[in-house]
């Protein structure tokens, strides 16, 4: 009954997400005689459809493991910083958090359990890492709005269930609270009696250019990695930006790509034998297909702001079905990247195997590519 009624929500889930173009009837195709074949989730979430949680001074939306089943190892947020607008000090038990700006800018200060701390400022195409339990807090540096999404390797993360510093100082005795920061319990009386999650504060004065804050004692791997600014590597159809751990050392639970599309490009099929991949769509259309095996498969449409999922191991590509470049951010749950594109795989095999394995001519198998496409046009 149990196993029903979840089938019954996943077959739901896949009719609503993939409107354009899953194949439903496959999808939910009946498993053969003695065999387990269950439906496929959905493979999108359009996350800035969704219902934001609003402060004074920014918002965000989520997307967990609870709104978005498909995604059991990674959760991600969008969120939105008013100048000034500070996401309050807080930490994370439970998950490492990876972020990349779109755009505005903002400070973020973080603390390590060796005591040190490190406050830099961000804008567009630059990425962040926070190892998992490190304090942490980012605030609006105006003029404008800063918009980035948050990526965290563990999809049960809620980014509304953090560890914020009111709500724990809320939850403490203020007789305790005035004896641990050495103050009179009167001098307490102001503190929020519940969760602040993003405050209102004012834009804070430049950072001093020497020494910078925190550089007595600034950790040994630094937090902030410029993406955008990483030389790419080009295809005929495309670019991509790759930070692993590899060029980004404290980041060793993630690694984050920035990908560009070309008109009719396509990121070629492939699979990544180590990792989660976790997609973010920032401009452009795009279509996916997803092969789960057994029989499997399901073809999605993606437009900015949607979210997309591939479990490890499951085969992909991306498509650009636009008149226009898209962009999108790719993240996974490894610090070391892997891959392993058709192509490759193919020119890998005797000519003469992978015309009898796919019936072809071996004239045909003799025009495909001779070494990984990665992207084609
Ligand atoms: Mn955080
Ligand atoms: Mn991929």
């Amino acid at each position: 009954m149990a196993d029903l009624t979840r089938r019954d929500v996943l077959g739901a889930a896949v009719v609503t997400a993939g409107a354009a173009a899953v194949d439903a009837a496959q999808a939910n195709a009946a498993p053969a005689a003695g065999q387990e074949r269950p439906a496929l989730p959905a493979f999108r979430f359009p996350l800035e459809a969704q219902k934001a949680r609003v402060e004074d001074g920014g918002t965000a939306r989520e997307a967990s493991v609870a709104q978005f089943p498909v995604s059991k190892a990674i959760a991600g947020v969008s969120m939105r910083l008013q100048p000034g607008g500070l996401r309050e000090l807080h930490w994370h038990a439970n998950a490492a958090e990876w972020a990349y700006v779109i755009r505005g800018r903002c400070r973020v200060t973080v603390y390590d359990p060796e005591g040190r701390s490190e406050t830099a400022d961000f804008g567009p195409g630059d990425v962040w890492y926070f190892p998992r339990g490190h304090g942490h807090s980012i605030q609006g540096l105006g003029p404008d709005e800063c918009h980035f999404i948050l990526v965290f390797d563990n999809g049960s993360f809620s980014e509304f269930a953090t560890f914020s510093i009111t709500d724990w100082l809320a939850h403490t005795p203020v007789a305790t609270l005035a004896k641990d920061l050495g103050v009179p319990v009167a001098a307490l009386k102001g503190l929020p009696r519940r969760e602040a999650y993003i405050v209102k504060g004012a834009v804070p004065p430049a950072l001093p250019a020497s020494p910078a804050p925190g550089s007595q004692h600034a950790p040994r791997l630094t937090h902030r990695y410029a993406l955008e600014a990483q030389e790419p590597r080009a295809f005929g159809g495309g670019t991509v930006r790759i930070v692993s751990a590899h060029e980004f050392p404290i980041s060793t639970t993630m690694t984050g790509a920035l990908m560009t599309l070309e008109a009719k490009a396509l990121r070629e099929l492939h699979w990544h034998p180590n990792a989660d991949e976790w997609q973010y769509y920032i401009a452009g259309r795009a279509r996916m297909t997803v092969f789960a095996s057994g029989g499997r498969a399901q073809t999605v449409d993606f437009g900015p702001g949607d979210v997309g999922y591939v479990p490890q191991g499951y085969g992909h590509y991306i498509e650009n079905i636009g008149d226009a470049a898209c962009r999108m951010l790719l993240v996974f749950n490894s610090g070391e990247y892997q891959e392993i594109g058709l192509s490759g795989w193919l020119a890998s095999n005797p000519p003469r195997l992978v015309a009898a394995n796919l019936g072809l001519p071996e004239s045909v198998v003799a025009k495909f590519p001779r070494r990984n496409q990665f992207i084609a046009r």
